[in-house]
């Protein structure tokens, strides 16, 4: 079949980009300065998904009321803003009464399953008033639910996507759409077999994109947020931070994984397997240009980054009875996978091992990974000790792993900061120590300074 559009892009606007009837101009005029942009993605309007997730914790009457007021007031103000908001009002009540139905239920009983169907609502609202905001330009734009196609499994709150069963979705009721006109469609929600909504865990819209992108082979990945571009650094932490204008997928995902907070962690996996670039730019500064991140870059310097994470929590489990060191590794991580514990720096001596855990991005927001049932489990096996209040600070480049200069020059810098522990060598792009979250901010200006200036 020839396609109309071979070499359309994908473009993704987050909740600043359509926080309220100017952003959202804005952003429609990005849209249409390209003609290939066929497929939009959208966030919920900014503060709209945080509103949603306290109502889905259960709230008591008074206080549901305040939040619920202040959500329709914050989507009216933009639905006021429509020449004809009568084409979409009744619409847009029934959304906000929906909201108010399962606020309801949720402080009866709460439950992942429910957070998630009351969340999908700030993306739907959204994505409804952005398709106005194009017709009233004159752009003929279709609404599609995104739930008719990134099918995903049933982890509510961080649900992982089904990639094949999303190509084979998007090739039939997706891109049939988008040869015809623009489509306009909801980042970070998906559903799981039985048709009950999932998301993809907090700032899942990114991933969306980037699902979709590779679904249908999209040319390239436009995630429009609201800085010009990924930073050396958080330039709250060091003012001097600078855009890097090239990534490659594999410094930039590190980025992600390690806390930049810019991109959804997963964002760059479907980019990479199908090789479509990625650019992030600020929709309100689209003239300041941003950062494109593909495969390679020209002559990739050694030091390019570094990222904090924080709430890091550190589980050391020792052996107690002279097991052979083999037998104790493989017992524990089988014990860890029962319970499907999300970790993902280790280090190990004979005798025992230490283990990150990262505090959740799942969409509820409960810290869910050390469960009662996990720790009584491990005590019975190992001694066990945890570590809170933690932050990992990770340095990002290329060939962290080869230079031999790497830790003189790293850690000289860190000299007055008590290291906790130390992850290098497994990942040739990144190397990464855990230190009390009080010196996070310190270790990361000393090696900006040192490093990245
Ligand atoms: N609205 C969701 C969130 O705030 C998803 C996103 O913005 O990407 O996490
Ligand atoms: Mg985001």
């Amino acid at each position: 079949m020839t396609r109309i559009y071979p070499h359309f892009i994908v473009a993704k606007f987050g909740g600043t980009s359509v926080a309220d009837f100017d952003a959202m101009s804005r952003s429609a005029s990005l849209v249409l300065a390209d003609k290939n942009v066929r497929l939009v993605v959208l966030s919920a309007s900014a503060g709209v998904t945080n509103l949603l997730v306290e109502l889905a914790s259960g709230l008591e009457s008074r206080l549901r009321l305040d939040k619920i007021e202040t959500l329709r007031s914050l989507q009216y103000n933009i639905l006021s803003r429509l020449k004809q908001p009568e084409a979409i009002g009744q619409e847009i009540d029934r959304l906000l009464d929906n909201i108010h139905r399962l606020a309801e239920m949720a402080a009866v009983a709460r439950s992942a399953a429910l957070c998630d169907e009351l969340v999908s609502h700030g993306e739907m609202i959204s994505s409804l008033l952005f398709v106005e905001v194009l017709r009233e330009q004159e752009v003929e734009a279709q609404w599609f639910d995104a739930r008719k196609v990134i099918r995903t499994d049933d982890t509510f709150g961080c649900a992982a996507p089904a990639i094949s069963a999303i190509a084979a979705m998007a090739e039939n009721h997706l891109r049939p759409r988008i040869e015809q006109t623009l489509v306009v469609t909801q980042g970070f929600i998906g559903s799981d077999a039985a048709g009950r909504t999932t998301t993809l865990g907090r700032g899942g819209s990114d991933y969306t994109a980037s699902l979709l992108a590779e679904a249908l082979q999209a040319s390239r990945v436009d995630i429009w947020t609201d800085v010009a571009g990924i930073y050396t650094t958080d330039p709250r932490i060091v003012p001097q931070a600078k855009r890097i204008d090239n990534l490659s997928f594999a410094e930039a995902s590190e980025m992600a994984t390690f806390g930049a907070k810019v991109l959804h962690p997963a964002t760059l996996l479907p980019a990479m397997r199908k090789d479509i670039p990625v650019f992030v730019g600020a929709s309100s500064n689209p003239s300041a240009g941003g950062t494109r991140v593909c495969r390679d870059v020209a002559t990739p310097s050694r030091y390019r980054a570094l990222a904090v994470r924080r709430q890091q929590t550190l589980l050391t489990l020792s052996s107690v009875n002279a097991q052979p060191a083999h037998r104790f590794l493989a017992d524990t991580f089988a014990m860890l996978s029962r319970h499907e514990m999300a970790f993902d720096l280790v280090t190990t001596s004979e005798t025992s091992i230490a283990l990150i855990l990262n505090a959740t991005s799942a969409t509820s927001g409960e810290a869910d990974t050390l469960t009662t049932a996990l720790l009584t489990e491990l005590s019975s096996h190992c001694h066990v000790e945890v570590e809170t209040g933690l932050a990992l600070v990770s340095l990002i480049g290329n060939a962290l792993s080869e230079g031999a200069a790497v830790c003189k020059e790293v850690f000289a810098e860190l000299e007055n900061h008590p290291v906790r522990m130390i992850c290098h060598g497994a990942s040739r792009h990144a190397l990464c120590f855990l230190l009390p979250a009080q010196f996070a901010d310190s270790a990361v200006k000393a090696l900006h300074r040192s490093l990245l200036e």
